[in-house]
């Protein structure tokens, strides 16, 4: 299990006026090993926030992650090793270096490997893993495509043995077409592997398919938490409820889609009470004035007066 469990995260914005921001606050989740958890909400909720924490290249002020022991196939016992994917595989690979050298760089650098020429063959390997050619190693990152790309950070982060990966957005720099290639691949490498994913996306029907579980995220705050079906099938909050009326439906392709209404607020000044509020279209007066906490509904959480 990965327990995760952050009361807040606070950073404080430089411009005057000094203003304090909580982009993260009160998440709590755990992710039982090869599953996957996926955390949608809107841009802006503080998802992508949420997982810099995960994988360290940010600290909470308060709050804490725990990653429980596990036993590997080749018998080692210890800490997860955790890896980032992250949305624009252009800006994550290193364009001058081959595409050979980018995959190899963890490999040194842990010392995964005793020789040069093993080196070599587990990056060929790798490539093959996740569907590129061993000879795609001499080339540079700008000769492949984002799809091909995305794969080649997928080979980088497989290449430190990682057991664990933080996934944001990974397919949303991408063609329809190429996401759900990278998604399946990802399934894939998920139970080849034993692999476990927190996977951050904006779009509820990307995560369909894959997801264990789900957390629905507004303004820094899970507002909706459960099996990934029951979320689909029954969504009880008023924004989950928004979230999944805005997804193209193929087997009622000719209803009508709401667009999303209203604006989300800025986390500097979230709106008093329920952070909801005034875009909830069964908001009471209850919900101006008194923020409703996660409470549990059989496997789900949730936070909402009404629902
Ligand atoms: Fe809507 Fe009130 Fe529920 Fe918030 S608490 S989601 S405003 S009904
Ligand atoms: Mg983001």
């Amino acid at each position: 299990r990965f327990d995760v469990s952050l009361p807040a995260l606070t950073r404080l914005i430089s411009r005057a006026p000094r203003r304090i921001l909580r982009a993260v606050e009160a998440v709590s989740f755990a992710i039982p090993r090869g599953t996957t958890f996926s955390v949608v909400g809107e841009s802006g909720c503080g998802k992508s926030t949420l997982a810099r924490m995960v994988v360290g290249l940010q600290r909470p002020t308060e709050g804490s992650l725990r990653f429980a022991d596990i036993r590997r196939g080749d018998g080692t016992f210890g800490p997860p090793r955790v890896q980032m994917i992250f949305q624009d595989p252009y800006a994550s690979l290193n364009p001058r270096w081959r595409v050979g050298d980018i995959i190899a760089e963890p490999i040194r650098e842990l010392k995964l490997r005793s020789s040069e020429a093993e080196t070599g063959i587990r990056v060929g390997d790798l490539l093959e893993v996740v569907g590129l050619s061993r000879t795609d190693a001499t080339r540079f990152p700008h000769e492949f495509s984002g799809g091909q790309r995305q794969r080649i950070s997928i080979a980088r982060a497989l290449a430190t043995e990682a057991d664990f990966l933080v996934c944001d957005e990974p397919t949303s720099a991408l063609d329809v077409s190429v996401q759900a290639q990278i998604l399946n691949l990802m399934v894939r490498l998920q139970k080849e592997f034993g692999l476990t994913y927190l996977f951050i996306s904006h779009n509820l029907s990307v995560v369909r398919h894959m997801s264990d579980h789900l957390a629905i995220m507004y303004l820094g705050r899970f507002v909706e938490t459960g099996p990934a079906e029951q979320v689909f099938n029954r969504p009880r909050h008023p924004y989950t409820r928004l979230l999944l009326e805005t997804i193209p439906d193929v087997e009622k392709p000719n209803r009508e889609r709401r667009p999303m209404s209203g604006e989300v607020p800025s986390p500097i000044s979230p709106p008093s009470g329920c952070a909801f509020h005034p875009r909830c279209a069964i908001a009471v007066e209850r919900c101006r004035s008194e923020r409703p906490l996660l409470r549990n509904d059989g496997e789900i959480r949730l936070a909402c007066h009404l629902a």
